[in-house]
This record gives structure tokens, C-alpha cells and sequence, in this order.
């Protein structure tokens, strides 16, 4: 009931697309009646959380933030949805995010962006400019899970889900003060996850510490017959040490994750953070992963690509938003994807079908596969020389305000706010963004860290001594 009130309390934030009070409560009271009774209870029993709106949801409405999917109500759950009420967690509702999870701010939905709460926090309010001080002056929460972060960072649950492509968990987790955790690749299932790119989408999860976020990879990781990609048999239970031995570790700094670009607040916690393995004994070592640059514009080939075969589904008549005009079968389809999707959608949808045609798929589709193997190449390569983690920024600059942010295009947006979190969506490495500090400004300043295939215990357990 604290948490559905400050939901309401907080409404301001637009965190929230759907709030499922009814269900949260019939859940709250199912849990209630389980405990009295002395029965064994889930791992997440009588617990809040937060779905992102591109997961489905049976009998809860699904949009992906897009006209396109207003109104429909999925039949099933997605594989974590359901693993996550069959722990006992309470649903409060689906979160916002940027159209069909395509953009870096959460500013890009059909329902309007999402705030990020610590543009109302006293940190931040006591040291920010007197002449900002007016009404039209908030934070971006970063993307595209920007309303999962909201929810978890504003206390109206205690976790959520988000989906990761290419940053979308780690980088609003980083502006807003959380731990974002997107897992390797394969250990947790997609299915029930709208796809914005099948061979680099997962499952990400929001908490306020690590501990909490190794329960919930526990209760989601796992082989799911409905995903082909999900491996056999992960690790289980996940269960993070409580003490680290730190000085076995070798950690590397990539030296392509400086770029001029990087705030100087930013680049001094990375090597205070790199500072402080090394006095604990750790090896502390420069490391070069080349093709680090090629990542976003290969990124947007392969995702554009994907994304062109993806949105075939939503064709007026299978589901979602069907158009008036049905004069011919090509001008329904037209018509309601004119209708149904925003000028990013439409525009990647163009951009995929371009590089898909017969005479640019060699030069376009397969280069950047090719490169994407590169860029795979550099990652083995390092962890193959004895790195066991490498240690990088999340984000460039702590969180934009709205006004600044809404300067560029979705696309400029993406290619600059996810250069150190998309290269691991091309390798399928599990990474973290562990909150570190507050920065001059009182915001939330956020590392990341990254590691081996399938080497996510190790990963968390690395990220909770940083913590
Ligand atoms: N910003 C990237 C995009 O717009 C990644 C989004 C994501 O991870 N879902 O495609």
C-alpha cells in the first residue's frame, strides 16, 4: 500500500504506464494469507516490483509505448514475468520507456517522458543554478528504460525489469543512482520480450543494491524451452560471497574508453575506482579493444536491419492498431504503420529495409556482421590474456536536463549515449553499472563493469566490493 501511494504521490514522474493496483493488491493478499498460514514462501514473496512495457503481461495491457499497441492485452506472460509471480512478487505496474525501446533518454514514447527523480532531490536542488529554478526544469532519467529506473529509484518498488540492446538497463540505471545489471547473453530467456534485436536483447534488472539484483537473476536465469538461445545450465543459486578476495583479480582499463568527450568529474571516479583495486592487490592493467569505435555505427546497421524484419508483424491485422483505410491490403499496412509508429520506428524500419536489399546486403548487412566479429575478437582476446573484469564508465556526463537533451535527434542521441555500453550487447558479456558517487551537482555517477560469458556470479560479486 506505501509503495501504490507513493505511485500516486509521484505521478508527476511518468514512470508508469499502467498501474495494476487491483492485481498488486489480490498478489499482496494471496502472499498475506500464505504467511499466516506458515507456508513456504517464494523467494519474492509480498514483493513490489516493475515490468517494462515491451514485456507481455497476461491481461495487462502491453503498448511498447507505441500507438501501434494501445489497447492490446497479451494472452501469455513473458518466461520472467511468470517466474517472477511464481516467487510470490507483487505486480505494481508497466513502466514507460521510448518507443518500442528505441532511444537513449525515455523521452521518445507515445505517453511523454519520464523525470528523473533526482531532479526534485534535495542534493541535487541545494547545488544546481538559480536560474533554473523554474518549472520547466527536470532530468532526464536516460534509456530507454528510463520509467523502470524512475519506479525503483523513487521507492515504489524494490526492483524491475528493463530490457538491454544497447544500454537501455545500464544507462538510466547510472543516472539514476541504481544498480543495472544486463546478464550475458542467453541466460535469461527473451521470450514474452517484444524484440527490438533478437541476437543482442536481454532481459536487464534494476535494484538498489547488488544483492538484491543477484536474487532476481537467481529466480530468472535458466533454460527456457520458448527460447532457443537460453543455455542448459547456469550456475545456480547465484549467491554472492560476503568476502572478496580482490588482490587475485586482474582488471582492465580499455584505453578506446577515454574519449574527449567523457566528463572530467567521470574520468576522475574511473581512476580513483581503478586506484582503489589496485591498493587492495588487485592487477590493475591497460588494455585496447581497436574496433571499439566501429560499435555504434555497426550497432545501427545490424539493428536497423533487425528492426525492418521485426516490425513486419504489425500489420493492422494480426494485432494492435488497425487503420481505417482498407482499400487495398498495401495501403492498410501503410496507413497503420504510418499511424502506429513515430518517426524513429518508421525511420529505422527505412533505414533496415535499405540495408537489406539485394544490392546493399553484401556491402552493408554482412559488413557489419564482420565487423561485429571484431569487435566479439577484442573482448576474447582481453579475457583471454588474464583479465577477469574490466573496470569503464557507464554514461559520458552525469544526467542531461530535458531541454538540453531534446536538442539532438534520437539518433545523434544514441550514437553518443551508448559508446561504452553497446559493445558489450555485440558480445553478449554480462556488464553492471554500479552506482559510485554524486557528482559537483549532487547527481548520481555510475561505473560499469564488465565480464566473461557467463561469468556473472563473478561479475556481481566484483561489482558488490565496488559498491
Ligand atoms: N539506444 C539504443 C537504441 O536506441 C539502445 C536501446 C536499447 O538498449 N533498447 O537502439
Amino acid at each position: 500500500r506505501k509503495c501504490l501511494s507513493l505511485i500516486k504521490k509521484t505521478k508527476y514522474l511518468n514512470a508508469y504506464i499502467t498501474v495494476s493496483e487491483e492485481v498488486a493488491l489480490k498478489q499482496a493478499e494471496e502472499s498475506e494469507k500464505r504467511y499466516k498460514a506458515g507456508q513456504s514462501l517464494g523467494d519474492l514473496d509480498g514483493i513490489p516490483l516493475a515490468v517494462k512495457d515491451n514485456f507481455s503481461t497476461s491481461g495487462i495491457e502491453t503498448t511498447c509505448a507505441s500507438n501501434m499497441l494501445k489497447g492490446y492485452v497479451p494472452p501469455y506472460n513473458a518466461t520472467v514475468v511468470q517466474k517472477l509471480l511464481d516467487q510470490g512478487a507483487l505486480l505494481m505496474g508497466k513502466t514507460n520507456l521510448d518507443e518500442f525501446a528505441m532511444g537513449s533518454g525515455s523521452t521518445d514514447g507515445v505517453f511523454g517522458p519520464v523525470k528523473n527523480p533526482w531532479s526534485y532531490s534535495k542534493q541535487h536542488r541545494e547545488r544546481r543554478p538559480q536560474d533554473e529554478r523554474d518549472g520547466s526544469y527536470w532530468l532526464i532519467t536516460g534509456g530507454s528504460s528510463g520509467g523502470s529506473a524512475a519506479a525503483v529509484a523513487a521507492f515504489t518498488c524494490f526492483a524491475a525489469l528493463g530490457s538491454d540492446t544497447g544500454g537501455s538497463t545500464r544507462n538510466p540505471a547510472a543516472h539514476c543512482g541504481l544498480v543495472g545489471f544486463k546478464p550475458t547473453y542467453g541466460l535469461v530467456s527473451r521470450h514474452g520480450l517484444i524484440p527490438l534485436v533478437n541476437s543482442m536483447d536481454v532481459p536487464g534488472i534494476f535494484t538498489r543494491c547488488i544483492d538484491d539484483t543477484a536474487i532476481m537473476l537467481d529466480v530468472l536465469a535458466g533454460h527456457d524451452p520458448k527460447d532457443s538461445t537460453t543455455v542448459q545450465d547456469p550456475i545456480k543459486p547465484f549467491r554472492i560471497p560476503s568476502e572478496m578476495d580482490v588482490s587475485r583479480l586482474c582488471i582492465g582499463i580499455p584505453k578506446e574508453y577515454l574519449v574527449p568527450e567523457l566528463s572530467s568529474e567521470i574520468r576522475s571516479l574511473w581512476s580513483q575506482a581503478a586506484d582503489l583495486f589496485e591498493s587492495e592487490g588487485a592487477k590493475v592493467i591497460e588494455v585496447s579493444l581497436p574496433h571499439t569505435c566501429y560499435s555504434i555505427v555497426c550497432y545501427h546497421v545490424l539493428c536497423t536491419s533487425e528492426v525492418a524484419s521485426n516490425m513486419a508483424r504489425f500489420d493492422g491485422l494480426q494485432y494492435g492498431h488497425r487503420s481505417g483505410t482498407d482499400v487495398s491490403t498495401e495501403a492498410l499496412y501503410a496507413a497503420t504503420r504510418r499511424e502506429g509508429f513515430n518517426d524513429v520506428v518508421r525511420g529505422r524500419i527505412l533505414s533496415g529495409n535499405f540495408f537489406l536489399l539485394k544490392e546493399n546486403y553484401e556491402n552493408y548487412f554482412i559488413k557489419a556482421q564482420k565487423v561485429r566479429r571484431l569487435i566479439v575478437r577484442d573482448f576474447m582476446n582481453v579475457f583471454d590474456s588474464g583479465v577477469d573484469v574490466l573496470l569503464t564508465p557507464t554514461t559520458l556526463s552525469e544526467a542531461m536536463p530535458h531541454l538540453e537533451f531534446v536538442k539532438e535527434d534520437n539518433r545523434t542521441r544514441s550514437a553518443q549515449d551508448d559508446i561504452f555500453t553497446q559493445p558489450v550487447n555485440m558480445a553478449g558479456l554480462p556488464a553492471v553499472n554500479v552506482p559510485v558517487a554524486l557528482s559537483n551537482q549532487g547527481l548520481p555517477i555510475g561505473l560499469q563493469l564488465i565480464g566473461r560469458a557467463f561469468c556473472d556470479q563473478q561479475l556481481l560479486t566484483v561489482a558488490k566490493w565496488l559498491e
